[in-house]
């Protein structure tokens, strides 16, 4: 069984959020976060909320994605989820 390009999950997508923004993402987790944002519309959502707190605060902190953070998006995307 061959697989082609691993899916990204929603959860994977948010832990890759702040590399993403920074830059630090190799090139092949880039597409696959890139090709996760054209198919989905809570972490498109998502990636623009995360982009206007770097605008804010001028940069990523660690605080400004805590874990709890974190968690509270992860259930927001489990309802964008259930149809
Ligand atoms: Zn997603």
């Amino acid at each position: 069984m061959s697989q082609q390009v691993e899916q990204l999950s929603c959860r994977e997508f948010v832990e890759l959020v702040t590399d993403y923004l920074e830059g630090a993402l190799p090139e092949e987790e880039r597409l696959r976060f890139e090709d996760h944002i054209s198919r989905c519309d809570g972490c498109t959502a998502y990636l623009e909320q995360i982009r206007q707190t770097v605008a804010v605060a001028g940069r990523l902190t660690e605080d400004s994605l805590s874990p709890d953070a974190e968690r509270v998006l992860l259930d927001a995307f489990r309802d964008w989820h259930r149809t």
